[in-house]
């Protein structure tokens, strides 16, 4: 088996910088650009293919790159959607709190004027509880809709996956889904409730995941936030 080796460089966006990881693989035929938001960007490279034409191709496509990681210049966003975050100074307030309307796209944080929690910090909890509120509701929804016996849904915060499932009927979400928008998420899901009935990925599997969503494949391209590379 081949090693994969990688390096990582920061490119520049115009109004931010993201870190931007590039491997070889062996097996990669062209040169694979991904990018998740709120700041992920991964390019894969055939062995032939050096770094530094990588990266060239990467910053011809920071357009495509900085649709992807939403349009909000820092990057926030909610379901799909760029977020704005404003901060208020709350005399009375005795902790953060926030005001947001689902579906809305303004995220109002209330704060007392001495809490020293960065908004970053805030985003986070914030996002920790869309997340626990949003993913197991929807979850069950659909496992209603299509007849699936779910046990447990789990919203976890994870690296590198989006969703998993058990061989006792429980599902895990990952907490950055909600960046992206809602029929990706279902995909997500659907691909997690079809597990229940095929652990595996045969062609079965993609059968049950088709019923549910039939547009999957889009979905699908659209949460790599896959892009080919003419190399
Ligand atoms: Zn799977």
């Amino acid at each position: 088996m081949a090693t994969a080796s990688s390096r990582s460089v920061e490119l520049d966006l115009g109004d931010r910088r993201v870190m931007c990881a590039l491997t070889k693989n062996a097996r990669a035929k062209r040169i694979i650009l991904r990018a998740s938001p709120p700041g992920d960007v991964a390019i894969t490279l055939p062995r032939r293919v050096g770094y530094d034409e990588g990266l060239k191709f990467a910053e011809s496509q920071i357009e495509w790159i900085k649709r992807r990681l939403g349009a909000a210049g820092d990057g926030r966003s909610l379901f799909g959607a760029p977020l704005e975050v404003i901060r208020q100074d709350d005399l009375f307030a005795d902790g953060v709190t926030w005001r947001h309307d689902e579906g809305a796209s303004r995220l109002t944080i209330l704060s007392p004027a001495n809490d020293d929690a960065s908004t970053d910090e805030i985003l986070e909890r914030f996002y920790e509880r869309v997340a626990d509120e949003y993913l197991p509701r929807r979850a069950r929804e659909l496992a209603r809709l299509y007849g699936a016996t779910l046990t447990r849904v789990a919203v976890r915060k994870q690296r590198s996956r989006w969703g998993s499932c058990s061989s006792n009927g429980a599902i895990s979400l990952n907490r950055r889904l909600v960046h992206f928008r809602k029929p990706v998420i279902d995909y997500v899901i659907a691909h997690e409730l079809a597990h229940l009935e095929y652990l595996d990925h045969s062609p079965d599997f993609w059968c049950v995941v088709e019923k549910m969503i039939p547009e999957y494949r889009a979905l699908r391209r659209e949460l790599r936030g896959g892009v080919g590379g003419k190399s």
